[in-house]
């Protein structure tokens, strides 16, 4: 019995380790840890009681014990479940644990055997690993890294399939209870792989939540949190790559900035929360008429880029109108009545090799000569040094 021991002790020692990693979890509210820092605090209390088999009454070493085992398993598949955004039923899952309670007092105090307890925690643990692999598998979300999740969903079912096979070895063993059953090699080895699911798993969690609050942190430096338009910075990282795409392919590519006008008056007239609304209306008008692989970005206040990879001159510049004349149109309600906003735009085309620096400052240019023109239009640069040209709305 000493190699069962030392596995139940060593799963306990780990079960404090990930209480304390958890438990440095428990403050950032991800969906999930506070089931799988429960699932550790179970199954801590529980593997003493196992333990103390033969020095404490069955009831609890063998029917208690076992029931917090599985309970520790349901609440670590119930925090996959809540971590993934996935709704878990807890009726259902509690009594499926419960279940555990009349099967083990049955197969210890009406009929004693061993193995049919056994078959009872490993196939209950295999279903419970079966599930969050599956779980795991299913629900990763489009910008999540993949290594977690397949790492997850991988041991999950290593997990399982050791459980399976522990399961159907004691089914092999004659129904007599004895407990040199439990001191076969086959035994010490799965069931000292049984004992690894609790922290491995746990890590595995600890990893995907890192990896999401990782997702959350580089979501909040690349994104405008108003508009959810793309950052200043995350602006940067897309242009970086768009033109090199356009270098590479000898694309044309075009940049339009685009300023509300008159942007402090509607905050005079309409209070700053109207104002955030206008922006956010633009920022979701703006979105409906761009494709997949153009991006707009909030540089600051009421100004934002938008670059038009693929997209020459005489294209950018139909965009540009049509966005122009879907602001104008577009009024905003508010208690005080419809707000409406017109906004000015400069537009340019990227020359080969030119900087998003060098490009912005023309496109600013335009939009420059498009605010002296009257505003409610878009102004062209075309490089190097013409004078912008204006289109839209007479003054
Ligand atoms: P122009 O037509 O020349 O662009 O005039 P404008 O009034 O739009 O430009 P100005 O630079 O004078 O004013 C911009 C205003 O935008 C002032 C500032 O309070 C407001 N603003 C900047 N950021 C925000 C924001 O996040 N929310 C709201 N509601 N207002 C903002
Ligand atoms: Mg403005
Ligand atoms: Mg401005």
């Amino acid at each position: 019995m000493a190699a069962v021991s030392v596995a139940l002790a060593t799963t306990a020692l780990f079960g404090l380790l990930m209480l304390v990693l958890l438990g440095s979890l428990l403050r950032s509210g991800v969906p999930g840890v506070l089931e799988w820092f429960g699932a550790n605090v179970v199954l801590t209390a529980a593997l003493p009681l196992l333990l103390a088999r033969g020095h404490i009454p069955d009831g609890i070493s063998v029917v208690v014990a076992n029931f917090l085992v599985a309970l520790a398993g349901s609440m670590l598949y119930a925090g996959f479940a809540r971590f993934l955004g996935r709704s878990v039923h807890w009726p259902w899952l509690l009594l499926l644990t419960l279940a555990n309670i009349p099967a083990l007092a049955y197969w210890r105090y009406v009929v004693d055997s061993i193995p049919a307890r056994v078959m009872i925690a490993t196939f209950f643990a295999a279903a419970i690993c079966f599930a969050t692999a599956v779980l795991v598998a299913r629900n990763r979300g489009a910008d999540r890294a993949r290594y977690p999740y397949v790492a997850a969903a991988s041991l999950a079912t290593v997990f399982g399939l050791c459980e399976l096979a522990r399961g159907l070895y004691f089914s092999t063993l004659p129904g007599v209870s004895s407990p040199l059953m439990f001191t076969t090699n086959v035994n010490v080895i799965l069931l000292c792989v049984g004992a690894a699911i609790m922290p491995v798993m746990s890590m595995c969690a600890m990893l995907m939540v890192h990896d999401a609050l990782l997702a959350d942190a580089r979501k909040a430096v690349n994104h405008d949190f108003l508009t959810g338009a793309l950052s200043r910075t995350g602006f940067q990282a897309m242009a970086r790559r768009r033109f090199a795409e356009a270098d590479q392919h000898g694309v044309p590519l075009s940049l339009l900035i685009v300023d509300l006008d008159r942007f402090k008056a509607i905050n005079d007239t309409f209070g700053h929360a109207v104002g955030d609304t206008v922006l956010r209306e633009f920022a979701a008008l703006t979105r409906v008429h761009l494709r997949r692989d153009d991006a707009l970005a909030r540089l600051g206040g009421e100004e934002f880029a938008i670059l038009l990879p693929r997209t020459a001159l005489p294209d950018a510049l139909r965009v540009a109108e049509r966005l122009r004349s879907e602001a104008s149109r577009h009024a905003v309600s508010t208690e005080a009545g419809p707000c409406r906003y017109s906004i000015s735009g400069g537009l340019a085309l990227r020359e080969q090799g030119e900087t998003l620096d060098r490009l912005t400052t023309r496109a600013d240019r335009a939009l420059y000569a498009a605010k002296l023109g009257g505003r409610d239009r878009v102004c062209l640069h075309e490089a190097p040094m013409e004078q912008p040209a204006a289109f839209g709305a007479p003054n």
